[in-house]
């Protein structure tokens, strides 16, 4: 039995000898359903173009982006890969416009207090200490949350960085 792709390009009845994909599937990369989903989506040609351009350390990569287009495109038929970076790149630029946002809120705050207490509206010292501490709780508070906030972008970060070692393939290369 050749494998999908020899069929695709050859029309023959057994694999090249040396067949990329033979070896790909014996290693476990990608198997027969995926090859055949591949030639599905993309022109068997074009696929086995890359390939044959690629050096023999990259096949791998190669593949493995080929089969994130695929599964991207299968998500999102309009978009596919682009897709994701354009939700992702969207999601980043929300969550640091909500970072600038809660700075500029603990700044106004910072200046809010500071402004009071110099002022001395509040003469009583018990009262004037009970109000200091709720002060630098809230700001302690916005400050704990600008950090949340602050945790998640770079979460975005990783996975806009992962998507595109993914899209060229380059993650596989460095395994
Ligand atoms: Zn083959």
């Amino acid at each position: 039995m050749p494998c999908v792709m020899c069929r695709e390009l050859h029309g023959i009845e057994t694999c090249v000898t040396g067949c990329y994909y033979a070896a790909l599937v014996a290693q476990g990369v990608v198997n027969p359903l995926q090859l055949a989903q591949l030639c599905s989506m993309y022109i068997p040609s074009a696929i086995h173009r890359r390939m044959t351009d690629a050096p023999p350390e990259e096949r791998v990569g190669v593949i493995e982006s080929f089969l994130y287009h695929y599964w991207a495109r299968s998500k999102d038929m309009l978009r596919g890969s682009m897709g994701i970076l354009e939700d992702l790149s969207a999601e980043l630029a929300e969550k640091n416009a909500e970072v600038q946002k809660l700075e500029a809120e603990l700044a106004d705050l910072k200046w809010e207090h500071k402004e009071k207490f110099a002022a001395e509206m509040v003469s009583d010292d018990d009262e004037r200490l009970k109000l200091e501490l709720e002060a630098e709780l809230a700001e302690l508070q916005l400050a704990l949350k600008i950090n949340e906030k602050k945790a998640e972008v770079l979460k975005v970060e990783d996975e806009i960085d992962e998507h595109k070692l993914r899209c060229s393939g380059r993650r596989y290369q460095q395994r």
